[in-house]
């Protein structure tokens, strides 16, 4: 937020404050046990682990409903109201979040729980997730697995975390894995050769979008070594896509990214594309 306060771009575009979500939208995603473990693990102090890598503090919950909560407005942003296009700016991400299991910094599927909540509109009949984290959008096939109205892409350095349910084999759920190492020109080729057909297949009513920049070069969880230009491109792919199929629709919503100058500058490339 503050490099693109610095640079202009939010002086130029609308910043919205969102509501949280509300219990019955997580429940159309999540298993009501999962939402009980939840308010059951929230810590009245500190910070208490859920797995090694996840941990609550007392205002996690509300920070992953308000982040789920601002995917949720800008569907309907774009599906009722006048913007033809949405980014997310939150944490935590939500996309390792399954069904009934939080995981990998992920409490709540935030895309998963919109992408759901756009099929009750009237004009939607099919909707794409398009995840390109270096890690797997594994929260995100398990909840969309038995919905074939649901389109789900994820490219993902492979193998590595979280290793779960990317080799399966159906229309609906398509696997880009990327070897350790890999760069721009290999992850473009790859998306051109698993996505463009599988979109093109299924042509969705509005596109979602789980925009990690760990894949960033910089990054220092992963091995794969796009640039601030790599987002660009792939960004420029999926409004091609969104203007032939979707009317311009894009949700985009922030996943990983953990070197936060890479991070900054690899998510105003995206912006300026969407844009
Ligand atoms: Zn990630």
């Amino acid at each position: 937020m503050a490099h693109l306060q610095r640079v202009g771009f939010t002086q130029d575009f609308q910043v919205l404050k969102p509501k949280p979500i509300p219990d019955q939208r997580i429940l159309a995603a999540h298993d009501p046990a999962h939402l009980d473990f939840l308010l059951a693990s929230q810590p009245e102090d500190g910070i208490l682990p859920l797995d090694p890598d996840t941990w609550m503090s007392p205002a996690s919950l509300s920070a992953a409903k308000l982040a789920a909560g601002a995917v949720f407005a800008g569907m309907d942003c774009v599906l009722n109201g006048p913007e033809q296009r949405v980014f997310c700016a939150v944490r935590p991400p939500g996309h390792h979040a399954e069904r009934a299991s939080a995981m990998g910094f992920c409490l709540l599927n935030s895309v998963a729980i919109a992408a759901i909540a756009a099929l009750d509109h009237r004009d939607v009949n099919r909707v794409a997730i398009l995840d390109f984290d270096v890690h797997h959008g594994n929260g995100t096939v398990d909840i969309c697995r038995h919905r074939p109205e649901i389109l789900v892409c994820s490219s993902f350095q492979h193998p590595y975390y979280p290793n779960r349910l990317d080799d399966l084999d159906q229309v609906n759920i398509v696997n880009t894995p990327l070897q350790a190492g890999s760069d721009g020109s290999v992850f473009r080729a790859a998306i051109e050769r698993d996505w463009l057909r599988a979109i093109e297949a299924h042509q969705p009513d509005i596109i979602f979008v789980s925009a990690g920049f760990d894949a960033h070069t910089r990054d220092p969880l992963a091995d794969l070594h796009l640039v601030e230009d790599d987002y660009r491109w792939v960004t420029d792919f999926i409004v091609a896509m969104a203007n032939q199929y979707a009317q311009g629709r894009i949700v985009s919503t922030l996943e990983g990214g953990y070197d936060l100058d890479a991070l900054a500058g690899s998510a105003l490339a995206h912006l300026s594309a969407l844009a």
